[in-house]
């Protein structure tokens, strides 16, 4: 296992002032993560020296890898002027102009620190907007941290509840069940179970929140039936329309959701836009905007924060979001395609169990033979957890970096060499499993 010495020894004084060892769930690895010491365009550098390709790129984050000149010139030049000031500053103008100007439905946005805090704010103004509680969600997505979204989110078989009418189960401990029944649980593009669920709660429901391609629900896109559905119901029962697109705004120049032909009320994103930088955003058409306006007093819904909207995140955001062209995500589009197809097609001439899912620049590897239709089949039991492990510690022992839960993500200085590269390794670690 590469890395081990010197990782080992960080992780060794981690345990003793960081609870867990490390400061992100994310990251942690049995016995121990991997330190890393640089990244450099597809490539990281791990504290023994050991080098590998970067196919996690910070949870998506980082769609130009690492140290990407555009960014560093911007970051450098900011860092002289100031990191944060007790103002506004022209940079946020910049990035606020370059969004609205490329997603048809946002009329304006507003900064935030982190996707969790972006979902959060959205749940709050479409609470404020409607005067009503309840949200709903889909199976087994992940929107962060925020109370109402933890729910029905890595829990066992045994309290999924039905198929059609799923559970709503708290996450973290302590939270209290009072939160997990104002939150709907909706089965992932079911048209049928799903009316049924809406039309019981349509006056209690404040929004329904949506991913266009959930993470860890198994990266199966949504279905253009279900979300026309979603679309023409939450319009219809003034429900609001909340795209989660943290990671999903990777799918196209213009978003996530108008990739597939359709618009939010309000879209939650984050990662791609902050450049590597912590941020977060919510944006939208101005009258879904409208609980954070202060200019005629206080706000329905209050949103400050230390570093929202700080310059260095928006510096770093203008010069990622400024190098990204329509034919960027062409290319994403064409690279995935191939990585998918190599993957696949290698796993059947392999005859190994494995399937692949997702779309443009991002997909995920799954240990079944047949492709998951959602969070239900891609649910790994605790064996295939534990296989899952093995699986990923293997890829990193053939210089590949993924996910915990077997995901992987392009950056536009990817080629079909370092794909090539990537199967490669995918073989021979999945082989190496299946002996075992
Ligand atoms: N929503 C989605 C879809 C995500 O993938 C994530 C993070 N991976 C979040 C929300 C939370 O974002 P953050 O980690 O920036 O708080």
């Amino acid at each position: 296992f590469q890395g081990l010495h010197r990782s080992a020894e960080l992780f060794g004084r981690g345990q003793r002032v960081i609870t867990g060892g490390n400061a992100r769930l994310s990251l942690f690895q049995r016995p121990h993560p991997v330190y890393f010491a640089e990244g450099t365009g597809v490539h990281l550098l791990d504290v023994n020296g050991n080098t590998y390709l970067d196919f996690m790129n910070n949870f998506t984050a980082l769609i130009h890898g690492h140290g990407f000149r555009p960014v560093l010139d911007r970051l450098h030049h900011q860092l002289e002027l100031g990191v944060s000031f007790s103002g506004p500053t022209e940079l946020e103008v910049e990035l606020a102009e370059l969004l609205c100007g490329r997603v048809p439905y946002f009329d304006q946005v507003r900064f935030v620190n982190s996707g969790t805090e972006a979902v959060m704010y959205t749940i709050k103004a479409a609470r404020a907007l409607t005067g009503r509680v309840k949200i709903a969600k889909l199976e087994g997505a992940f929107h962060g941290s925020y109370d109402p979204v933890e729910v029905s989110l890595d829990s066992a078989p045994a309290n999924w509840g039905s198929r059609s009418a799923p559970n709503a189960i708290p996450y973290s401990a302590g939270n209290s069940q009072a939160v997990a029944d104002d939150t709907v649980v909706l089965p992932f593009n079911d048209v049928e179970a799903t009316r049924e669920i809406l039309e019981r709660n349509r006056d209690k429901l404040a929004a329904v929140l949506i991913d266009v391609l959930p993470q860890r629900a198994g990266l199966v896109p949504i279905s253009l039936s279900y979300l026309a559905f979603l679309r023409e119901i939450t319009a219809r029962y003034g429900i609001v329309l909340i795209s989660d697109e943290v990671m999903s705004f990777r799918l196209s120049f213009r978003g996530g959701i108008t990739r597939f032909g359709f618009e939010a009320d309000l879209c939650a994103f984050a990662k791609i836009i902050g450049g590597g930088l912590p941020i977060g955003a919510v944006g939208g058409p101005a009258r879904y905007m409208l609980p954070f306006d202060s200019t005629n007093g206080k706000p329905l819904v209050p949103q400050a924060g230390t570093f929202s909207a700080n310059p260095m995140s928006m510096a770093a955001g203008i010069a990622t979001m400024q190098s990204l062209s329509e034919q960027s995500f062409q290319l994403f589009d064409d690279l995935g395609e191939y990585a998918r197809s190599s993957l696949i097609e290698m796993f059947h001439r392999e005859r190994l169990p494995y399937s692949v899912t997702g779309m443009g620049s991002m997909f995920r590897i799954h240990l079944r033979a047949e492709a998951p239709e959602g969070y239900r089949e891609a649910y790994a039991a605790a064996e295939q957890q534990r296989k899952m492990e093995i699986l990923i510690r293997a890829l990193q022992d053939r210089n590949v970096i993924v996910s915990p839960t077997c995901q992987l993500c392009l950056s536009t200085p990817m080629s079909k060499d370092h794909i090539d590269e990537m199967v490669t390794s995918v073989r021979e670690a999945t082989k190496m499993v299946e002996a075992l």
